[in-house]
């Protein structure tokens, strides 16, 4: 398994499709390489073999009968085979030999396909699955597929195991569970994982071989995201899976969209009262605003006011990158720590200090800005310590700017 290198080969004998495909996939990221015969996949196969995946054509001019197909499988490569005929038969010898999966090459549009599979391929490399069933035989099979997608797993054989592993593996994002199992069955584990709201974003596939026609709305009821009967496909097992984790990236993504601010990647205001705010055990708030900010903008434009806007969050993700920064607004920030007060005043002085002393370059130009801050560790909801952050910010602009003001 290749997970370090970005190639990917599409071998294919006509121009259009080898065109279409290696434009999309740079798109994507990947370094394309591109055969037209079994000719040129043997001299590429010569220099280099560390595909991500092959993409490949049965059919080819100087090899008629899916020779390449063998060629590519003998080198313990990743294939998706274009075919020209869907026959049941065909298929399954496909997946027997071991190809990742097949497309039916009956127009441009049905190579579409390779994209988001592609897109799958790319993104599976940072998930990890734990594989829960009873019989070692069906955690190996399971293992195997998911691997041979990239994803990686972690096995265990009971529902209580499971649990113990999502303790030690914070970056499981999906969990395959059988229901019949001793210790604790899938359905006892997905509700204790449930219980927690820290595992929402855990994707769940629950599988029973059981009879019982209630099973799916019990997995579902429990907080399973699907269900998939026993025995299943591969196809059917994959299908299922990259549904589930197209889904758990769209809510990510979106998640990221409603929360984040597009110009300088921070949290924003949102983000700081809806998911942070709840919590009010010890912190520490700053509010921090951009000296004559209006002036930056005046002077450079608004290209040199972003800019600067730009430099103040790498300044804050660096100072404060361990803990909840926030644009509030405008040129307007929040800074939400845990720990101590008096580390907290003298991590922004010394921030303070170091904008004070640095620049941006903007077009050839120099633009410089001062910060002022105010600070406060009182107790209270995080709208009151704002207030009162806020209150100190005014003051230490009253006072001269450029300056904290913390009591
Ligand atoms: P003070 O020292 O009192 O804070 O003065 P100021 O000029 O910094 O403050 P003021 O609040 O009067 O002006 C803030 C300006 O920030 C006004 C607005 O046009 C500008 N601004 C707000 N958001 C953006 C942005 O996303 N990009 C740019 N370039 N400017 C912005
Ligand atoms: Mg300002
Ligand atoms: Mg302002």
């Amino acid at each position: 398994m290749n997970r370090s290198s970005n190639s990917v080969l599409v071998i294919d004998g006509s121009r259009i499709f080898r065109n279409y495909l290696s434009t999309h996939l740079s798109a994507l990221g990947f370094k394309v390489f591109v055969c037209q015969d079994l000719a040129e996949t043997k001299q590429t196969l010569e220099v280099r073999t560390d595909f991500v995946f092959v993409v490949s054509c049965y059919h080819l001019l100087d090899a008629e009968d899916g020779e390449v197909i063998d060629l590519l499988l003998e080198n313990n490569l990743k294939v998706v085979v274009l075919t020209a005929k869907f026959e049941q038969e065909t298929r399954q010898e496909f997946l027997k030999k071991g190809v990742l999966d097949y497309i039916l090459k009956d127009s441009l549009s049905s190579v579409q396909y390779v994209i988001p599979f592609a897109k799958r391929i790319k993104n599976n490399q940072f998930h990890h699955a734990l594989v829960v069933d009873d019989s070692a035989m069906m955690r190996r099979t399971i293992c195997q597929l998911l691997e041979s997608q990239y994803i990686r797993t972690i096995q265990a054989c009971n529902g209580e195991e499971a649990l113990q592993q999502l303790t030690n593996n914070p970056h499981i994002s999906l969990i395959i569970s059988d229901n019949y199992m001793p210790e604790m069955t899938g359905l006892e584990m997905i509700r204790e994982i449930r219980r927690h709201s820290i595992h929402d974003d855990i994707s769940i596939l629950g599988l029973s071989g059981s009879d019982d026609k209630t099973m799916t709305a019990q997995y579902l009821k429990a907080g399973a995201n699907d269900f998939l009967h026993k025995p299943f496909n591969q196809e059917e097992l994959f299908c299922r899976v990259n549904q589930l984790l197209n889904m758990q990236e769209a809510t990510k993504e979106l998640f990221k969209l409603a929360n984040q601010d597009a110009l300088t990647g921070l949290w924003n205001r949102r983000y700081l009262f809806d998911t942070i705010g709840k919590n009010v055990a010890d912190r520490c708030i700053a509010m921090l605003d951009i000296d004559f900010f209006k002036k930056v903008n005046d002077n450079y434009g608004h290209d040199g006011g972003d800019a600067a806007l730009t430099h103040i969050s790498g300044m804050l993700k660096a100072f404060f990158g361990d803990q909840i920064v926030a644009r509030f607004g405008g040129e307007e920030f929040c800074i939400h720590y845990r720990g101590e007060f008096e580390k907290f005043c003298k991590q922004l002085e010394r921030m303070r200090r170091c904008i004070e002393a640095d620049h941006v370059e903007h077009q050839g130009q120099v633009i410089k800005y001062t910060i002022s801050i105010g600070a406060t560790s009182m107790e209270g909801t995080l709208g009151e310590q704002i207030k009162v952050a806020d209150m100190r910010l005014y003051k230490a602009k009253e006072s001269g700017r450029n300056q904290l003001i913390n009591s």
